[in-house]
């Protein structure tokens, strides 16, 4: 497999680096730093939202509150590069790279790391024998690194494979591009994934700024190839961790025919403390989503438990029991009665 080969043109990773401090520098040694020229213009001041999520921060190397592999994803993975957690549903880690380097990362430990090339066709055929053999398996989601940075051949190699698979009957890809590299969405990449339906593609906004021309234009060009798009947001310190950002950045989504998916807290990865919020912080921006804006802007906020114990959705606390009576609180903050019953009629 191959990575695209229009991806330096679009890299602008020297011009940073020449201005990086000695600090940022032994970050980007460990933790590799990348951006786009696309996204590098996104950011208007030094510290803001955008700039919070590319630049190395020296806290990246002081953080040893958390782990390397919190999710346990290397125990879950029956042959390297697929994770199995859930019944019906596999990640398939498809490439090491992306375009920008989130700081944020939850697979911070190996992406971009050391040898970034893409796996090998033999490991790809092992991971693709064990879905073939695991008949419960309905559901396959291509993850990385990002798996829009293969090139269109592979891409296609890849989902052909998988579609003659008859029990997965879902594909599913998450990828950063449209927000990161939204050049990368062409009508050629889309008429390669349109031929491999039902297909979704959840991708990845963070803040309203990444709200841009070309990354609706990137939306309405997989939109129009049938691809139904979902999002997933990491809830960030100092990025988007107040409710009127996210308001703005849920309807703005909608909008562009992206239906927000998921608001994760982040998760327990050494090297991205720094963007942990508590978990009161996101049931207050959901409070402040549910209700206020269309239903169907409202993600659900989820935390990935510790350990691959899977995710769990979390809502505010807004019911209490009295005997047969729920007490609800409403959006406005009025509780209302409302009357249950023990147990359903003959
Ligand atoms: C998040 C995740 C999934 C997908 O979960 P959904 O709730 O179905 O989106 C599947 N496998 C792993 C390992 C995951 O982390
Ligand atoms: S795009 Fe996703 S996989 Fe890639 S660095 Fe960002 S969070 Fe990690």
């Amino acid at each position: 497999m191959r990575y695209i080969s229009n991806e330096e043109k679009s890299s602008c990773n020297n011009s940073f680096y020449m201005q990086f401090s000695d600090d940022q520098r032994s970050v980007a040694s460990v933790y590799p730093f990348r951006i786009t020229g696309y996204y590098a213009d996104l950011i208007k001041t030094p510290g803001d939202a955008i700039w919070r999520q590319c630049m190395p921060d020296i806290r990246e190397l002081s953080d040893d509150t958390a782990e390397n592999d919190p999710l346990a994803e290397s125990a879950l993975s029956p042959v390297p590069g697929l994770i199995h957690r859930y019944p019906d549903r596999v990640v398939l880690l498809v490439s090491n790279r992306c375009a920008v380097y989130c700081r944020f990362c939850m697979r911070k430990r190996h992406i971009g790391c050391g040898d970034d090339t893409p796996p090998d066709s033999d490991s790809l055929d092992r991971s693709l024998a064990y879905i073939a053999a695991t008949d419960s398996i309905r559901d396959v989601i291509l993850s990385g690194g990002d798996p829009l940075l293969l090139d269109d051949g592979s891409l296609y190699d890849i989902l052909s494979k998988l579609r003659t698979i008859r029990h997965v009957k879902i594909i599913r890809i998450g990828t950063r591009v449209p927000v990161t590299l939204p050049d990368r969405v062409t009508p050629e990449l889309c008429n390669i994934l349109k031929q491999f339906h039902p297909l979704f593609i959840n991708t990845h906004f963070n803040h309203p700024a990444e709200i841009t021309r070309s990354s609706h234009y990137a939306c309405s060009l997989l939109s129009d190839a049938g691809i139904p798009l979902g999002n997933q947001t990491v809830l960030l310190n100092g990025v988007n961790d107040t409710p009127s950002v996210m308001r703005e950045l849920m309807s703005g989504l909608l909008e562009l025919r992206v239906k927000p998916y998921y608001i994760h807290q982040m998760d327990l990865v050494r090297g991205a403390s720094h963007f942990r919020t508590p978990v009161a912080k996101g049931l207050e921006i959901i409070r402040a989503l549910r209700g206020h804006i269309t239903g169907m802007a409202v993600p659900h906020f989820v935390i990935d438990l510790p350990g691959g114990k899977g995710k769990v959705a979390l809502l505010p606390d807004q019911v209490e029991r009295e005997g047969d009576v729920l007490y609800f609180t409403t959006y406005r903050g009025e509780r209302i009665a409302y009357g249950d019953i023990k147990e359903t009629r003959e």
